[in-house]
């Protein structure tokens, strides 16, 4: 490993670490040469499996590419572009695998894109999913109402007055069960 300070092309290691998620090795060096000290990470290389069978390293920017056309003129940053493309990786990397075939990519786009932007997320889910009629967008749609719909367990007051009750909620005892009659 190049020093990137000197471009020394030795360095010595000086500790090494498993991350927390066990994902990864962090490694302290230093330089023999300027003496400085640096941190490298070793991940496990992600690659892709194409229904092609071709395999070919996984790439986040291509991710992103793919997911910025899809929000063409829709009000979606770079920024949460980017993030996207780590949550992306994120995910992808949890699966523990290391070859991911090309529709898993796609698959693990799906969820946050959708949380992101519904209309990116449609014209996204169109491609990959090959919607071939109106029929498919509209039983797309129709999901996505479905899930917007209020479930019955949303806060019905106000969070501030929902808390208020909280700090001043006494629990009422349980209510005995009734005895039942034997059954004959
Ligand atoms: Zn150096």
């Amino acid at each position: 490993m190049h020093c990137p300070y000197c471009r020394n092309s030795d360095s010595k290691v000086l500790d090494s670490r498993t991350t927390d998620d066990g994902g990864s090795i962090r490694r302290r060096r230093q330089c023999p040469s300027c003496e400085r000290r640096f941190t490298t990470i070793e991940q496990m290389q992600l690659v892709v499996v194409k229904r092609s069978g071709v395999v070919e390293p996984f790439n986040r920017d291509k991710v992103i590419n793919g997911v910025r056309k899809a929000c063409k003129g829709r009000p979606v940053s770079e920024d949460q572009l980017a993030r996207l493309g780590q949550l992306v990786e994120d995910s992808l990397r949890t699966l523990g695998q290391p070859e991911i075939p090309a529709d898993e990519v796609g698959v693990a786009i799906l969820g946050p894109l959708r949380e992101l932007d519904q209309v990116a997320y449609l014209r996204f889910a169109s491609v990959y999913r090959q919607f071939r009629s109106v029929e498919d967008f509209e039983a797309e749609i129709a999901l996505l109402r479905i899930e917007q719909e209020p479930t019955g367990i949303e806060p019905l007051i106000p969070d501030r007055a929902a808390d208020n009750k909280m700090s001043t909620f006494v629990p009422h005892r349980l209510t005995p069960a009734r005895e039942r009659p034997e059954p004959p």
